[in-house]
């Protein structure tokens, strides 16, 4: 049987390893790839020219059967495949993957177009992993986020400012996705619902969303040389925490840091790392809650704010502190609905979008038994 197979997908390159040892299998790619996978059969590249153009094809090379085994989303071809194949009266399978749905857990935020995703991204996190393809991130260009982009051929401009791009083709693993989200610190991920196999789906439920990260810090523990702590710039600029304690050592009797006088470093040296590190904590802390700014955070309510008590502070899931108003008083305890409008590097400003839940205090009721 003579069989036109369209491809471009990992399905049609595996059938067309199948039907090979029976059929005259040509596989049908559009030529977007520029040097495409060893394919079984005879291979052929580039567009058909429309419905016409295919029926002609077809009729020309005797075509017994066309199997569509395109991309879910290449939905041109499949109508052209459809219509051509009617024409010339020549059976036409669609091998379709079913979509993929969420499960529970999943934080989906379904759009129909890459122009809608890039409107919604940004107010999703900041390291954005892109897997919609080269041809569309000049629908992201605009959007002022970290991308990590894959596709299989460079892309080319406009692409977004911010972007580091992986050359690779799939089919991708469990372990190999896992480990580019996490080496990337990806945040948010972005593909078409293209169905079929998705360990970047499942690499993703694994992550835990929004996470925030804190650590203690100590400058000038005895013996730190300049190099160790050019070290611990290092890694704190490249992990950029949410926020950091720090502190310059001081010693504690019955520690065995305290006994090693003859290596404590000088006051002045440790105060200049100090303000050194403190400057790239606060610049990570600045950056991350700037990302927050037009967010809605569900916060805890925590009374009024110390540094103003007309206002409220409650703290996200993330811990991070809220300064907002209320025209109402709310108990402490409360959830609310906070917009954030403003940011500083230990804080941000809100604004009250509604109380979602009131503390649930149990009150104790006197009993007197005669
Ligand atoms: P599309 O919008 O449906 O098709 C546009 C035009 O490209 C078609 O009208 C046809 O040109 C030509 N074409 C598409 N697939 C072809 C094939 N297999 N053989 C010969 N010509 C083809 O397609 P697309 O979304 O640009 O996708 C192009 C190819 O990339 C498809 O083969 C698809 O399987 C693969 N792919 C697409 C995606 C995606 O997200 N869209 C993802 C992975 C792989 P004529 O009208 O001139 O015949």
């Amino acid at each position: 049987m003579r069989v036109l197979l369209l491809g471009g997908t990992t399905e049609a390159r595996l059938l067309a390893g199948e039907l090979v040892a029976d059929h005259d299998v040509t596989v049908s790619l559009a030529g977007r790839v520029r040097s495409p996978l060893p394919l079984p059969g005879t291979v052929r590249v580039g567009g058909f020219g429309g419905v016409d153009g295919l029926a002609a094809w077809l009729r020309a090379h005797g075509t017994d059967a066309v199997v569509d085994a395109t991309h879910p989303f290449a939905s041109t071809m499949t109508a052209h495949a459809a219509a051509a194949c009617a024409l010339v009266e020549v059976p036409l399978l669609r091998l379709q993957r079913p979509a993929w749905s969420p499960v529970t857990g999943d934080d989906w935020r379904p759009v129909p177009s890459l122009e809608a995703a890039a409107e919604v991204v940004a107010a999703q996190g900041d390291r954005v992993f892109l897997t919609t393809g080269r041809t569309g991130l000049a629908a992201f260009a605009p959007v002022d986020r970290w991308f990590l982009v894959r596709s299989v051929d460079p892309p080319e401009p406009p692409v977004p400012r911010r972007m580091t791009v992986v050359l690779d083709r799939g089919p991708f693993t469990l372990d190999g996705e896992r480990a580019l989200l996490r080496e990337h610190a990806v945040d948010v991920l972005v593909t078409k619902n293209s169905g079929g196999p998705a360990p970047k789906l499942a690499a993703a439920r694994e992550s835990i969303p929004d996470l925030a990260v804190s650590t203690d810090i100590i400058v000038g523990f005895p013996g730190e040389t300049d190099e160790d702590f050019e070290q611990t710039l290092q890694v704190v600029a490249h992990a950029e925490f949410d926020s950091a304690y720090t502190f310059i050592f001081s010693p504690r009797s019955g520690t065995e840091a305290a006994e090693m006088v003859d290596r404590f470093v000088p006051h002045d040296v440790c105060v200049d790392r100090f303000e050194r590190l403190r400057a790239v904590v606060e610049r990570a802390g600045r950056r991350k809650h700037a990302a927050r700014v037009g967010r809605v955070e569900e916060v805890i309510v925590e009374g009024p704010s110390k540094r103003d008590a007309s206002l409220l502070t409650g703290r996200t899931r993330q811990n991070k502190l809220v300064h907002f108003g209320s025209a109402e008083p709310i108990r402490i305890g409360s959830f609310a609905d906070v917009r954030v409008v403003d940011s500083a590097s230990h804080y941000l400003m809100g604004e009250l979008v509604g109380v979602t839940a009131r503390p649930r205090h149990r009150t104790r009721i006197a009993l007197s038994v005669g």
